[in-house]
């Protein structure tokens, strides 16, 4: 049986206080004999209703920024406990699996102001996922018959909120931000900066908070920080989040004739699909005003004519090679270059090769987010029986990689089914998920160590 966090209880409460926002609950009650039980139903109405959502966002946010809370949390952690560095899917599933195995919650130290990792990186969805939408529990890689955005335990699923074949990243976001708010106790504006241990614990330091000691560190960093980070000028040159974060603006594009992205990962590609109006739609923005001409794509390796991009381009990214040809009227607005390029940052615009543009996004990658005494090579893989790499651990000290951060290679099961035909796939959710959640399942008690 789902019994709800204080937290939970607390978004159910506030939520059927405010009348608009209640009917959100009302319309899934229908049909709540189809969910796991009735509150995760209720919850469920929520995320399917924008006043709801909203508002439960939004208590969310406040609760977990609370510094006096923040501060009792950190006052009272005792020695044993569990720390995970990071608040996106895979902090959230292995709170979900650690709690539903009988171990008790972890901390969640989030060095920004909002919880829930890169999907939660705008609160407006301003990006497409491009897993598809299935029902069904989380699978190993390769299995047709799993859900693939499944986050393990979750009191309620991305499959839960929406019938669109590819889902908004705020889906995604709100479904981590639930399974935290259940399975973890989260603080947020917490940046580690420096971890030191030995076999037992792990000394954990956080910017301007008052250092902690844990049993074990869960290392959930994600996918890292731009490369490009220096580049960017936080107006006419911006890495990817924070042209996402315009993006949930109002009038995101104001003033913006030409761009250029840099970049042709999957980043790159929702960049352009934003700056072409085929991402899904800014708060406050018309085609009359809001136009942008031309976008040029700096990305090697990428199709260059719209034939070529339907054959080789997986599906969820299609709508993008029909802009790569002429329209009716001979214009032509995606052009792809297939060359590496330095924006320069002029006054009033960006100069490359000669060229001029109004914006220019930057998509080239990201590094690992530094963290004193975490580097790379004190960590070697970890497996469980069947060899299975799941995590890396350190060398010396109880702490795990997880997720995209743990940099695991494919698997011959991954390779013999296809997942590794797709690079992207190595950070997928639906390939490093049950692996998190396999970790989770079988570590002993920290004070069993
Ligand atoms: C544009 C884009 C689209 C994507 N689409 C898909 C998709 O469709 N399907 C899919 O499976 N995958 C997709 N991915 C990949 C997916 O986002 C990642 O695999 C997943 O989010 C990783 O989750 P995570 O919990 O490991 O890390 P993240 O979600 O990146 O969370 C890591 C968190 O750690 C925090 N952090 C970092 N350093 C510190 C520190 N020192 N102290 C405290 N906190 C810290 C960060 O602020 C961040 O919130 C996409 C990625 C991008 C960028």
């Amino acid at each position: 049986m789902f019994e709800p966090s204080d937290l939970i209880n607390l978004v159910l409460s506030t939520v059927t206080a405010r009348p608009g926002a209640a009917e959100a609950i009302q319309a899934t009650m229908q049909r709540a004999t189809e969910f796991p039980s009735p509150v995760q139903a209720q919850l469920a109405g929520i995320a399917l209703h924008p006043a709801g959502r909203a508002l439960a966002e939004h208590t969310l946010d406040a609760y977990w920024a609370d510094r006096s809370r923040q501060d009792d949390l950190l006052a009272t952690a005792s020695q044993t406990r569990e720390v995970i560095i990071g608040s996106g899917f895979h902090a959230a599933t292995y709170a979900a699996i650690r709690v539903l195995s009988g171990f008790a919650k972890p901390l969640v130290l989030e060095r920004g102001g909002r919880a829930g990792g890169t999907f939660a990186m705008t609160g407006h969805p301003t990006f497409y996922v491009n897993s598809r939408n299935r029902p069904g529990g989380a699978g190993l890689a390769g299995d047709q018959g799993a859900g693939l955005n499944v986050l393990p335990g979750a009191p309620i699923q991305a499959a839960n909120l929406s019938m669109a074949e590819y889902q908004t990243n705020t889906d995604m976001a709100v479904v981590i931000r639930l399974a935290l708010a259940q399975f973890a106790d989260v603080i947020t504006d917490a940046e580690v900066t420096a971890v030191s241990g030995d076999d037992r614990d792990v000394d954990i330091d956080i910017r301007g908070r008052r250092a902690l000691t844990a049993g074990r560190l869960i290392d959930a960093r994600g996918v890292g920080d731009p490369t490009a980070k220096a580049a960017a000028n936080g107006t006419s040159v911006l890495t990817f989040n924070p042209f996402m974060q315009r993006m949930a603006g109002p009038w995101p594009l104001r003033g913006v004739r030409r761009a250029a992205v840099i970049g042709g990962g999957d980043s790159g590609k929702c960049a352009v699909e934003a700056l072409l109006g085929i991402a899904p739609p800014p708060p406050l923005a018309a085609a009359a005003l809001d136009h942008v001409d031309r976008v040029d794509w700096y990305a090697e390796t990428l199709p260059e004519t719209c034939d070529d991009w339907q054959n080789r381009v997986r599906g969820r990214y299609q709508a993008i090679g029909r802009y790569l040809r002429p329209d009716r009227f001979g214009v032509q607005r995606l052009t792809v270059i297939d060359r590496q390029a330095q924006p320069i940052a002029l006054p009033d615009a960006v100069l490359i090769d000669g060229r001029t543009y109004d914006l220019v996004v930057l998509c080239t990658g990201n590094r690992e987010a530094e963290i004193d005494g975490l580097g790379a090579r004190s960590f070697t893989a970890y497996s469980l029986a069947g060899d299975m790499p799941v995590a890396r651990k350190h060398v010396g000290w109880p702490v795990y990689r997880v997720g995209p951060h743990a940099r695991l290679s494919f698997t011959d099961v991954e390779y013999t089914t296809g997942i590794a035909d797709t690079p992207a796939n190595a950070v997928s959710m639906f390939r490093t998920g049950p692996k998190t959640a396999a970790l989770a399942a079988s570590l002993p008690s920290t004070d069993d160590i």
